[in-house]
């Protein structure tokens, strides 16, 4: 009986047809639908408006394959981790990030990552596999609730900045976020929504023909390409003359601004050829940079750059008119900042 489907991989109309084979009403799929993801319903039994047989024959054909919320870690600025197991045993982390006025989740689109940023932890661990929609659904969901419970108030933004590579596991993302925007699920706006890549140029522009509505984010972090190829040996297959071709179609296309984040680095970014080359890059396309805070992951082969080095990306992008912000780091006590993800307890 190991291979019962997992329910919720099924379409709502696929969950028609299902109770109609059945000889029972459509509708019936509909009554399903709405305790599975407007409900997140953990156990057939808990749907209590579906007749007992029902449920019995739902439970010979299904399984609902639940995420669990294994430990939560809390830091001292209120931002809260979650080791999140899969049904499989395997586990992916989330973060909620509480400010004055939001919260944002940060959920993770792959256990492991395919990746190999020399200054990412995620990237140490291997990619063990995708996450399923609903596994992705199901994080924020679980966010969603904490920050009820802590915060008085409903999550407000979500970033795909979590452990793994969303657009190595696009069509899943996009289920996942269908489902996180749609009024069966959690009804948010995709403006709200930010899936943020290392940059692969042919999925920026498969996002862009598929007329997303979320923003992007692209984790450039050199404009320079020798110095990129280093520091992200994956991106020698995607050269930044690709990159920015997607990025100028993206635009055309979407009308909606990239956002670039940037770790400045001691002795890697921190000089005057690589702030021009990165004020250059802003010019092809309307953007903004996040300037990241470093979250040290090791024994020091990466450095955060002094505060002149840091100040003088700021004044030359605003001297171009580049919106730029220093995002500092949140949750670093309890190894919940970005890069800082990788199931370590
Ligand atoms: N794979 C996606 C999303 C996950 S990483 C991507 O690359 O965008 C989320 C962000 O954290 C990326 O911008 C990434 O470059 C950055 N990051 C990775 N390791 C970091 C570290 N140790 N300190 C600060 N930021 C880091």
């Amino acid at each position: 009986m190991e291979d019962k489907k997992d329910i919720r991989a099924l379409t709502k109309e696929q969950l028609r047809d299902f109770f109609v084979a059945q000889g029972d009403k459509a509708f019936r799929g509909n009554q399903v639908y709405e305790w599975l993801w407007s409900k997140g319903a953990h156990q057939f039994e808990d749907m209590t408006n579906i007749a007992k047989e029902t449920r019995a024959l739902l439970e010979t054909h299904f399984v609902i394959n639940h995420i669990q919320v294994d430990q939560m870690q809390r830091s001292a600025d209120g931002t809260v981790k979650n080791a999140v197991r899969l049904h499989d045993g395997l586990v992916v982390e989330s973060v909620l990030i509480p400010t004055e006025t939001r919260t944002t989740a940060c959920v993770s689109s792959q256990v492991g990552c395919s990746l190999d940023c020399n200054f990412c932890a995620t990237a140490r661990l291997k990619r063990m596999r995708n996450l399923q929609p609903d596994e992705i659904y199901d994080q924020v969901v679980a966010i969603d609730r904490e920050s009820r419970l802590y915060y008085n108030h409903p999550l407000s933004n979500i970033v795909f900045m979590g452990m793994g590579e969303p657009l190595m596991n696009y069509p899943n993302v996009m289920k996942a976020i269908e489902k996180i925007t749609s009024e069966e699920g959690l009804g948010m706006s995709p403006k709200r929504i930010t899936v943020s890549t290392s940059g692969i140029p042919k999925m920026i522009k498969k996002m862009a023909d598929d007329g997303v509505k979320f923003n992007l984010a692209v984790s450039l972090h050199s404009a320079i390409e020798s110095t990129r190829n280093k520091i992200m040996p994956f991106t020698t297959n995607f050269p930044l003359t690709d990159l920015r071709e997607s990025l100028e179609y993206w635009y055309k296309t979407t009308k909606s601004k990239v956002t670039y984040e940037y770790v400045v680095w001691r002795g890697i970014n921190d000089n005057r050829e690589a702030v021009d080359a990165l004020v250059k890059f802003c010019k092809y396309v309307p953007c903004k940079v996040n300037l990241i805070e470093y979250n040290p992951i090791d024994d020091g082969e990466f450095q955060q750059a002094s505060e002149e080095a840091i100040q003088a990306y700021i004044t030359a992008l605003e001297k171009n008119d580049i919106v730029v912000k220093v995002r500092r780091s949140r949750g670093k006590d309890i190894d919940a900042a970005c890069g800082q993800l990788a199931n370590k307890s």
